[in-house]
């Protein structure tokens, strides 16, 4: 370099009188010599935090408003993180499910057989989300969190706890809106057998890919109701009777055990 910036070029330059051209000139020259550089006044304070605020904004990422809102409900930062990075079908589902209940309820009110329909739907609906919610080939993060420690049982109760949540809430206000449902009991005629389906595919889903697993519990539920409706003397809807309710209680405190006793082990 045969030139070099004079003291006042530099001062005009670092104060921005300078006019155009000079300031130009420069800068052009300033990138390419270190010697003018270190000449340059600089100001340490306003260098070190704009440094700061830049790695701020570029390390940081930013939490989606899911993340945000599991955070102010007390959950940790990581397994709120887990949670939101659900797969794209958990949302698809989401979305299906209001379709489907809004649909079964309008056709519970305008139809004969419409009643029917709704009771033996909704309690596969979290079902279907549980089989939804985890594994290999519908969890683009699968091969990615099967490595941490929330890998396994853990990460599916986890996950099917994000599917349980919007589900009984929905199905909940849905029954409520049932021509024949009066109290607020009538309204979770459904809930003891969702929950022993979505524990028993659980248990399945030791063995079986969780969306195989759900369709068996789906499809033994569909024939339950096809055999109490073509049994002489036989309703489906004995399928939520008092009794029925007693044994669908019983066998969800075994399956509930069972699970249990997998993410102790696990
Ligand atoms: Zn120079």
């Amino acid at each position: 370099m045969s030139w070099h910036l004079t003291h006042d070029q530099l001062h005009r330059y670092a104060t921005h009188t300078a006019d155009d051209v000079t300031a130009m000139s420069a800068e052009a020259h300033l990138t390419h010599c270190t010697h003018c550089r270190d000449r340059l006044p600089t100001d340490e304070a306003w260098l070190e935090h704009s440094w700061a605020n830049l790695l701020d904004v570029v390390d940081r990422p930013r939490p989606s408003p899911l993340e945000r809102l599991l955070g102010t409900l007390g959950l940790r930062e990581g397994t709120a993180k887990l949670l939101a990075a659900t797969p794209a079908l958990y949302r698809a589902w989401l979305v299906a499910m209001v379709i489907v209940l809004a649909t079964t309820l309008i056709l519970a009110h305008e139809i004969p057989r419409g009643t029917l329909l709704f009771s033996f739907t909704v309690p596969v609906i979290p079902l279907a989300g549980v089989a939804l919610a985890y594994g290999r080939g519908v969890d683009p993060a699968h091969s990615l969190a099967s490595v941490t420690p929330w890998a396994g049982p853990r990460l599916l109760l986890l996950r099917t706890c994000a599917v349980l949540a919007p589900a009984l809430t929905l199905c909940t206000v849905a029954s409520a809106l049932m021509p024949s449902v009066a109290t607020a009991y009538e309204a979770v005629f459904w809930l003891l057998p969702a929950l022993a389906m979505v524990a028993g595919c659980l248990i399945l889903g030791r063995w079986l890919h969780l969306s195989v697993a759900g369709g068996v519990i789906g499809g033994g539920w569909l024939l339950l109701m096809a055999m109490f409706a073509l049994m002489e003397g036989a309703d489906p809807f004995q399928l939520f009777s008092p009794l029925a309710q007693a044994g669908w209680a019983t066998a969800l405190a075994l399956l509930a055990a069972i699970v249990a006793l997998r993410m102790r082990t696990a």
